[in-house]
């Protein structure tokens, strides 16, 4: 069965019930139909609740075999569930771009997702829509300001706020706007990204609550001045309005699992210019509410958990107590130099080669005080002397667990084991979470920390105006920001091509961006692309009504 089959299949229970299991007050319950609901969790903060456990799911770097995080994510609460611990799973929100694009819908997959899928990846509670209506607000004060006689002065060749839409649109990436004649404004070059790569979806994800969004919304910039001074978005007055359009936005929308259990899924940042995890307010909210919290970062480890705890742990004071590291045989075979033509083939040579890269994440999350575990998402090809040599790798060589997982053809019973692991090592209490870098530190010397002991980079390489755009943001008072690092996702190296465990390759940073109100700055080593296309042959394309009214093609 396809995954919407499955997901269409299940027998949902009303959100009143998800909520009641987890004692949210019912008139601070906002149902968005029978199986969504936003939650007000204000009540938390006033409360004194002690926190669950925080559970991190990655990855080794992905490869075209994909890995499977959101899956196992779910797989491991719905399991931590079935073993009687309570358990809030943690997940963002998906983006319409990559649901009509490539990849269709984003809510797991097999007997391991949440549901209602189809709301879910479509417009959801609106949260998107809210995010994108607050960005180009801004955008729209911006050029309005300009019309009525700038007095700000802004530069209007040195406008940096775009416009957003959430869709792939490769045609919108540079425009033109303000034609048309006087009555239209003036004429200047502009663009849009996906929504997902905005700055207000950013500092949404990180803010504390609707206060902390409205002030970190404010220390936006959007352009420089003729004397190159920063313009921000309370210079033009426009954080107050932003901020009540993302009120109800802010609310974490509560869904569940496949086997009824409860999940929040709010918020959905890109994972390269920016953190790539869902909110802090769902993240602590579910932390009051449970006794354990199972949430995703995006990409692999070196750039996802790095980030989840460098940018965002950092900021809210979360501490995770273990970290999962997804792999599959079929990926570690990849990075062992396996073409993707013959991923089904016992091969356990290449499996040995491929163990570098996961050698060396498992290396990196423990540097951060976390202590890891390996979870094997099963897929139908993998033998069993294959599966017996990396538990058997990972427990003599690294010291690890390797825990085998088929929640994606068995639900939760397929990751019972990985769940009772988890929990024995959380009670064990190792974690000692600590940031791999402190404020202070210089922002060079943060790039080189993360590029030499993250990556295993020998160094980093800045390019002119890289370095110079660094010692500006120092002097501007910015030093104390963390690094969000936007490189290939495919190798620790910023060279995509380069699998497995590249050693003493040089990291090259282009170019720096600050993103003032999400409070990070931005080191870029490669291509960004902060506006997707389209395929040839979009999902779009498949995406239809049945003659059941059935919503078919979301996969
Ligand atoms: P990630 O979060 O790492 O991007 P997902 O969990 O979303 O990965 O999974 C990516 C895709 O792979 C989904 O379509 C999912 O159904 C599929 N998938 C995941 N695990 C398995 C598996 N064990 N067997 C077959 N397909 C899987
Ligand atoms: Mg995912």
């Amino acid at each position: 069965m396809s995954d919407i089959e499955i997901a269409r299949a299940a027998k949902l229970r009303p959100i009143e019930d998800i909520a009641r299991q987890l004692a949210i007050p019912a008139d601070l319950l906002f149902p968005y139909g029978r199986f969504v609901a936003k939650v007000d969790t204000g009540f938390l903060a006033r409360e004194d609740r002690a926190d669950g456990n925080l559970v991190l799911v990655t990855a080794i770097n992905p490869t075209p075999a994909g890995e499977g995080k959101t899956t196992t994510t779910v797989g491991l609460g719905d399991a931590l569930n079935l073993i009687g611990e309570p358990t809030v799973m943690c997940l963002r929100e998906p983006s319409l771009g990559p649901c009509f694009g490539l990849k269709g819908g984003a809510a797991g997959g097999g007997y391991a997702q949440v549901v209602p899928m189809e709301q879910i990846n479509l417009h959801f509670t609106g949260d998107f829509h809210a995010i994108t209506s607050a960005h180009n607000l801004l955008a729209a004060m911006i050029d309005n300001h300009v019309y009525w006689g700038n007095e700000k002065d802004i530069d209007t060749r040195r406008i940096t706020w775009r416009r957003v839409i959430d869709m792939n649109d490769r045609s919108l990436r540079w425009i033109v706007g303000g034609l048309g004649g006087a009555a239209n404004g003036f004429p200047r070059e502009d663009g849009f990204d996906i929504t997902v790569a905005s700055e207000v979806m950013a500092a949404f994800c990180l803010a504390r609550n609707l206060a902390d969004l409205e002030a970190r919304l404010g220390r936006i910039i959007v352009a420089y001045d003729r004397d190159r001074q920063a313009i921000t978005a309370k210079d033009l007055q426009a954080e107050g309005a932003m901020a009540v359009l993302l009120k109800d936005a802010l609310m974490p929308n509560l869904v569940q699992t496949l086997e009824g259990n409860p999940a929040f899924v709010h918020g959905g940042p890109f994972a390269n210019i920016a953190h790539g995890c869902n909110s802090v307010v769902a993240t602590q909210a579910a932390l009051k509410l449970s006794r354990f919290v199972v949430t995703e970062a995006g990409f692999g480890a070196d750039l996802g958990a790095e980030k989840f705890f460098d940018i965002k742990c950092r900021k809210s004071g979360l501490a995770p107590k273990a970290c999962v590291i997804v792999a599959t045989i079929r990926a570690l075979k990849s990075h062992g130099g396996v073409a993707k033509e013959a991923l089904n083939t016992e091969n356990l040579a290449a499996l040995e080669a491929g163990m570098a890269n996961l050698r060396r994440h498992i290396e990196n999350v423990r540097r951060f005080g976390v202590p890891p575990i390996v979870a094997i998402n099963h897929f139908a090809a993998d033998t069993e002397a294959e599966i017996a040599f990396v538990q058997r790798y990972c427990q003599e060589q690294l010291d690890v667990e390797a825990v085998l997982c088929r929640h994606w053809a068995l639900g939760g019973a397929g990751a019972v084991d990985l769940a009772r692991a988890v929990k024995r090592l959380v009670d064990v209490g190792e974690a000692k979470f600590e940031l791999l870098y402190p404020d202070e530190m210089p922002l060079e010397e943060k790039i080189r920390t993360i590029a030499r002991s993250i990556y295993g980079a020998s160094d980093v390489a800045f390019d002119g105006k890289a370095a110079k755009r660094l010692h500006e943001l120092t002097s501007e008072g910015f030093g104390h920001l963390p690094i969000c690092m936007a490189k290939t996702q495919y190798s620790f190296a910023a060279d995509p091509s380069l699998r497995g465990a590249p050693k003493d390759h040089v990291v090259p940073v282009r170019d720096i961006r600050l993103a003032a109100g999400a409070e990070f700055v931005v080191a870029i080593c490669g291509d960004v692309m902060t506006m997707p296309g389209l395929p040839r042959h979009p999902a779009a394309e498949r995406i239809r009504i049945n003659a059941d009214g059935l919503i078919d093609g979301l996969f």
